[in-house]
């Protein structure tokens, strides 16, 4: 007889990119911002160190959502902090999901969600796609339609591109909530679409944000969702008093009030993956046009497991990826690379390295 919970026992344990604790890496494999936080997060932070840690935090985190909610056209009963967006999305299910109900999301797109429905003791089902990653809405309809929650990461992972809204908001749940997980959304074109959130299927929607990407704040774990004040009300229920701690609250503010460091990165980081885009064409890789900090791409040869191994001798980590059943979308193979757009550096390093294992591949086919 287990000791676990049924759910656990036979759970396959979300597996993250790896993070490898030496150094020397050029680390291309978690969608991590390659250039540092603001100034002004390090030095409010160390402020925050010497002063205010041995009080809880705010367990609301009133004076960030003052000022996301200047930012994002809200006010601050719009939205819930928690400790990085992955925690946004827990609270969701907790929320929203009842062991034997199911929730829907695209394949491939975001592992996790699968992962929090089978925690949760829920089933998952996928949203059809078709060879050019966008969505089958005739077979979608009905199994959106009975879902208790549909995630769309926008811009999606892997693949990096957006999806089409108008499209989307025709395959809605008609009892659940539509979660529109933007944890790239700051380098994508389409700008932010707020507006769901106040049109006739506002109080359905659920907007998630992150400060792991375009704020280069991975390790402070911090993100945040913006819905109805009737939806956030529900997940403070379930919420730990202090999900969020005081010095990742204070890197958020200080993030947050400091616009122009984030666009600028993201600004330089968008361009270096045009740049990277057109090198791996000319290797003979088709990726996929990005609106994200990652590109997915997938080289002719087919022999995505022996780029990945080989560029490790480089100490360049990327992400190798395999989704089984998938052929609709990926062909045959079902896997493919998922690079992470860093430093003109870091992918001129990938692009040499990349010019010397391809040619060797020939004689691996
Ligand atoms: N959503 C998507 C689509 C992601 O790729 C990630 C990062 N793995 C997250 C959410 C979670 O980001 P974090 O918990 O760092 O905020």
């Amino acid at each position: 007889m287990s000791l676990f919970r049924k759910s656990v026992e036979c759970l396959s344990a979300y597996v993250p990119g790896e993070q490898p604790q030496g150094g020397g890496w050029v680390k291309l494999n978690t969608n991590e911002n390659p250039y540092p936080p603001s100034p002004k997060v390090v030095e409010a932070i160390k402020k925050a160190a010497e002063h205010n840690l041995q009080m809880y935090p705010d367990p609301l985190v009133t004076k960030f959502r003052e000022i996301a909610g200047e930012l994002f056209h809200v006010d601050k009963d719009w939205i819930i902090p928690g400790n990085g967006s992955d925690e946004i999305l827990t609270l969701i299910m907790r929320t929203f999901v009842d062991p034997g109900d199911y929730i829907v999301f695209p394949y491939p797109s975001y592992v996790l969600y699968g992962t929090l429905a089978e925690i949760q003791g829920a089933d998952f089902e996928y949203l059809p796609l078709r060879h050019d990653w966008s969505l089958d809405l005739e077979k979608c309809r009905p199994v959106a339609s009975a879902s208790k929650v549909l995630f769309v990461p926008n811009p999606n992972s892997p693949s990096g591109h957006c999806w089409n809204m108008d499209d989307l908001m025709t395959i809605r749940p008609a009892d659940g909530v539509m979660v529109l997980d933007e944890a790239y959304g700051d380098f994508c074109s389409i700008p932010h679409r707020g507006e769901l959130l106040h049109g006739n299927y506002g109080n359905r929607v659920i907007i998630t944000r992150t400060f792991s990407k375009s704020y280069s704040l991975a390790g402070i774990r911090f993100g945040f969702a913006i819905a109805h004040p009737d939806i956030i009300a529900g997940m403070r229920k379930v919420k730990d008093s202090y999900n969020c701690d005081t010095l990742a609250i204070t890197a958020a503010i200080a993030a947050l009030e400091d616009q122009e460091w984030m666009k600028q990165n993201v600004n330089k980081i968008k361009e270096t993956r045009e740049y990277v885009v057109q090198q791996l064409a000319e290797l003979g890789f088709h990726v996929i046009p990005s609106e994200a900090n990652f590109v997915w791409a997938t080289h002719m040869t087919g022999l995505h497991r022996e780029i990945f191994d080989d560029l490790k001798d480089y100490k360049i980590l990327i992400r190798y990826m395999t989704f089984p059943g998938a052929e609709q979308v990926l062909g045959d193979q079902r896997d493919g690379l998922r690079i992470t757009i860093g430093t003109e550096e870091q992918m001129d390093k990938l692009i040499s390295a990349l010019e010397e294992i391809v040619p060797q591949l020939k004689s691996k086919v």
